[in-house]
């Protein structure tokens, strides 16, 4: 299964494509989280894209495609992979149409997960990450349990340095502006399934396995 997850920053991509990937065995594949590796590894690329990042605009094309493309090349991609913050723009999705057509692997589904734009703030700025599970947990919705499991391991909950209200203000812009074309991109080739991205992480994680 090939598939693409669409939302804006804060809609769950990360959480659900983290539940797909333990559950089809199929690598969840995030440019976010490689281009925060590439930062904290201080790669030329992530040199490059630090201050993008921290500003909250869109790394250039040419280096989220490529990144994307040697991960893609790896064998945990051959049976299928869960893009999770690619494509971005509609530039993005027709390389990526093309990129999948050279490998003769083409995407199976674009998934939109929807939610309500006045809920996003409050889910962003209260994401944490334990530094021990890797487990993605949000101050103001986590059940208490998790997240004492998190401090109980010695863990530490870390913000995103991009988690801030300024950098998500402008994050969000770009989403609008940049990234909901590409819904439109894959309605008109028959690929976008819509999942209601409300409610509690099991609940749209349900209704996410029934679309597919
Ligand atoms: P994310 O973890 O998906 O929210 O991505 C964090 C940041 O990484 C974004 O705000 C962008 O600066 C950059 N980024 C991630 N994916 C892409 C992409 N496909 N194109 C351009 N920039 C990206």
């Amino acid at each position: 299964m090939r598939i693409v997850l669409l939302g804006a920053p804060g809609s769950g991509k990360g959480t659900q494509a983290k539940k797909l990937e333990a559950d089809r065995g199929i690598p969840q594949i995030s440019t976010g989280d490689m281009l925060r590796e590439a930062v904290a590894a201080g790669t030329r690329f992530g040199a490059k894209a630090k201050e993008t990042m921290a500003a909250g605009r869109l790394v250039s094309d040419d280096i989220v495609l490529g990144i994307l493309s040697e991960r893609l090349a790896r064998p945990d991609a051959a049976d299928g992979f869960i893009l999770d913050g690619f494509p971005r723009t509609r530039k993005q999705a027709a390389d990526l149409e093309e990129l999948l057509d050279e490998l003769g692997a083409p995407l199976d589904a674009a998934i939109l997960l929807d939610v309500d734009f006045d809920n996003l703030m409050k889910r962003l700025t209260g994401r944490r990450t334990c530094s021990v599970t890797g487990k993605l947990l949000n101050v103001y919705f986590s059940p208490q349990e998790e997240i004492d499991e998190c401090l109980n391991a010695g863990g530490e909950l870390i913000q995103r340095e991009d988690d801030n209200e300024a950098t998500i203000r402008s994050r969000l812009d770009v989403y609008r502006e940049q990234t909901e074309p590409v819904i439109d991109y894959y309605r008109d080739r028959n690929k976008l399934r819509t999942v209601e991205a409300e409610g509690s992480i099991d609940a749209i994680y349900e209704r996410l396995r029934q679309a597919l």
